[in-house]
């Protein structure tokens, strides 16, 4: 379990965290989970997400266990400079959506002294690493890597299996579309069975 660092609390500086891991691992709710303790804590909080997500709701971070966080959709990276003046403490959910400009963005909120949490997916539908979020982990301080339980055996899940035949890296979808699997079940594929 991730506990805060006091790392800032005597100096004013910042740092990114990075909560990575595959569909259905837990990583909004574990953004949400720290997000909550900094505003029980009055930390002004500001929270960002893609605008293309909308999955289930326009404006608010939703974990699949139905926790929510009120959130501001933006369309590019740099918007969240627009937003975050003031807060101590940037939540930005699915980063893998965003272009490289949000390591940069990330960056700069640190260094202004701001604590940075970034969810994302750190794989795609083919195990390949998703777009810019190996350099957010480099960058981060913290990385912290969650799992799902494997759909088909229980084992331990990191990938996102695609169950539906569209060859597009980005297919915004839930259960009907994508289901957690563990290393073995991914790579048989569809010819993976239930024990
Ligand atoms: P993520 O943001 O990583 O997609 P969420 O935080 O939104 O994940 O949701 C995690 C929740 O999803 C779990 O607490 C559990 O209720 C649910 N869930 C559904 N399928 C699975 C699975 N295969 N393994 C683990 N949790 C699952
Ligand atoms: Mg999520």
């Amino acid at each position: 379990m991730f506990v805060e660092p006091d790392l800032g609390r005597n100096t004013r500086t910042g740092w990114i965290e990075v909560i990575c891991g595959c569909m259905f691992s837990g990583k909004t709710e574990e953004l949400i989970r720290r997000l909550k303790r900094a505003q029980i804590a009055r930390q002004k909080v500001e929270i960002f997400k893609p605008a293309i997500d909308t999955r289930y709701h326009e404006a608010d971070v939703v974990s699949h266990n139905a926790n929510a966080i009120r959130s501001t959709p933006i369309h590019a990276a740099h918007e969240i400079f627009l937003w975050s003046g003031d807060c101590a403490v940037a939540g930005i959910d699915e980063a893998q959506f965003f272009d490289e400009s949000i390591v940069e963005v990330c960056v700069k909120l640190a260094n202004g002294g701001k604590r940075v949490i970034v969810a994302g997916l750190d794989m795609d539908f083919q195990g390949k690493p998703f777009g810019c979020m190996p350099a957010l982990m480099a960058v981060a301080e913290f990385v912290t890597k969650v799992h799902a339980v494997c759909a088909i055996c229980g084992s331990v899940a990191s990938y996102s299996y695609r169950l539906t035949p569209a060859k597009e890296k980005i297919l915004l979808g839930e259960t009907e579309n994508y289901e957690a699997r563990c290393r073995r079940c991914f790579n048989l594929g569809a010819k993976a069975v239930a024990l």
